[in-house]
């Protein structure tokens, strides 16, 4: 039931900090980029917040009648543990963690992504492109920035010159001077604080299984050039829409814009930049690979969450507000997504089997979808947009067959999969107190108080649960 023209929506632009009407270049079709994962590990559950984010945007669009071309990327080299071009290639340290190759590294976490994403319901993007099938592309754009000037050479690698940028700063609102005074200038490698690596040398010392050769010397391209390279391959050199965690916007995308619009000499490179806020633990920290403190869509699943249930929690926030992940919030969401699915059932079982779907809606069906409708087109309006289904469903005015319409047409965006039944998953019989001591247990070992670590685990057998800890984060199961 998908509308047959492109309808209006308004999108929040992080370029002017505001919710505009949105246009793209080519009525009809949208070209949407998504920074894609770092797969060096297993993508975390905020990661997946990001993606999901991207695909209702996509799932949106394509609702509201457009064509949308969505390109993913894969940083499969060139991600470096720091952001100042210093540390170590993520690929590289996999590796050595692993003891396989950085080349088996990448092939292990993003199948895991894939995976991951579609028990999230997220859809495959139209494009997924590797940064390593694009070498010749990106050595060609630092080429095209060292012919016009905007490039300089040092003992480490080919790095850009921010200073020739003079609208560097617009899409972070840098204070460029406050962060050059504020931080060491390491001048060995950068004129200016703010420039970035377009290729690194291999060291001599150094092992890579990752490097190419290139006009300045054998060695790797820098972690930004390739979303650059890769989202004007398919989309060309300005598109539409381009979306990524908030983190984003000071650093990989300021860099994004400043050498893609420096190579082409046309701006703006992209219309809207459009980014999702971080999911948050306990203690209001972001999780992060690094932190240690993780959980994938695959260990709530061997929880015996529904990741759907976890996709539910998602919706139910903003995507430009924090959300604050808790076993609690979790299994909220979980006692939500088993409503919607038995509301569903009851509808198609009352209405007499799937095939009995209304196609004529009533005056309180047409209400409840021009209310979804609305809820979206102000910005991706999810959490309204949830609350109409659920009111939908408890609308005794809303025939059964029309609520296997709408739950149908709403699904094509929310993506939760509700016409398939769900099993009773084990999880119920998790009482809350032992997620809270869980939550507690591993605030403690991210404090690395081990004696209270220990004490909680202690307690959480004593009432027949065992902890399972591992590379995708740390669960409760009932001991058998
Ligand atoms: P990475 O794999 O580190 O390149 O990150 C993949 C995506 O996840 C990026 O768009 C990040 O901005 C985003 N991201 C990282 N941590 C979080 C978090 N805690 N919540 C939401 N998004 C995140
Ligand atoms: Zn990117």
């Amino acid at each position: 039931m998908s509308t047959a023209k492109p309808e209006p929506i308004q999108l929040f632009n992080t370029l002017t900090r505001s919710v505009e009407p949105f246009v793209p270049k080519m009525p009809g079709t949208v070209g949407l980029y998504s920074c894609g994962p770092t797969v060096y590990s297993y993508a975390h559950i905020g990661n997946m917040r990001s993606y999901i984010f991207a695909d209702v945007l996509r799932r949106t669009l394509e609702f509201f009648g457009y064509k949308v071309n969505h390109v993913m990327n894969i940083t499969d080299v060139g991600h470096l543990t720091d952001d100042a071009d210093a540390g170590e290639d993520k690929l590289e340290l996999g590796s050595k963690r692993e003891g396989i190759d950085a080349w088996a590294v990448a092939r292990k976490y993003t199948d895991a992504f894939f995976a991951h994403a579609a028990l999230l319901g997220i859809k495959l993007p139209t494009v997924v492109c590797k940064a390593t099938d694009y070498i010749p592309e990106q050595i060609a754009m630092v080429k095209a920035l060292e012919d016009k000037g905007f490039t300089y050479l040092t003992e480490d690698g080919v790095y850009f010159d921010t200073s020739k940028f003079p609208t560097y700063a617009d899409l972070g609102r840098l204070d460029i001077e406050g962060l050059q005074s504020g931080h060491r200038v390491d001048t060995r490698h950068k004129k200016n604080k703010t420039d970035f690596a377009l290729w690194k040398f291999s060291k001599p010392e150094e092992h890579r299984c990752m490097e190419w050769d290139s006009p300045w010397g054998r060695g790797f391209p820098g972690w930004h050039i390739e979303c650059s390279a890769m989202s004007m391959k398919f989309l060309g050199e300005q598109f539409d829409i381009h979306t990524g965690g908030v983190d984003h916007i000071p650093i990989h995308h300021s860099n994004e814009i400043a050498q893609s619009e420096a190579a082409t000499g046309k701006s703006p490179f992209v219309r809207w930049w459009m980014h999702g806020e971080f999911l948050v633990i306990d203690d209001s920290s972001k999780m992060s690979k690094s932190s240690g403190h993780v959980l994938t869509a695959q260990a709530l699943a061997d929880a015996g969450y529904y990741p759907l249930a976890f996709r539910l929690l998602a919706l139910q926030c903003h995507y430009r507000k924090q959300l604050k992940f808790s076993y609690e919030s979790l299994a909220g969401a979980q006692r939500g997504y088993e409503r919607l699915s038995h509301l569903t059932q009851r509808a198609v079982s009352e209405a007499g089997g799937m095939g009995h779907r209304a196609t004529v809606l009533g005056a309180a069906a047409q209400g409840h979808l021009r209310a979804f409708h609305a809820a979206l087109a102000q910005d991706l309006g999810t959490p309204q947009a949830v609350a109409e289904l659920y009111s939908l469903l408890e609308d005794p005015a809303v025939t059964p067959a029309e609520r296997i319409s709408l739950v149908d047409t709403m699904d094509q965006v929310l993506g939760l999969d509700l016409f398939t039944p769900i099993p009773v998953p084990e999880v119920n019989a998790i009482p809350a107190e032992l997620t809270t001591l869980l939550a507690e247990r591993n605030k403690a070992r991210a404090e690395k108080d081990w004696a209270r670590a220990d004490q909680l685990r202690r307690e959480i057998d004593e009432r027949g649960f065992e902890i399972c800890d591992s590379p995708q984060g740390t669960t409760l199961k009932k001991r058998l």
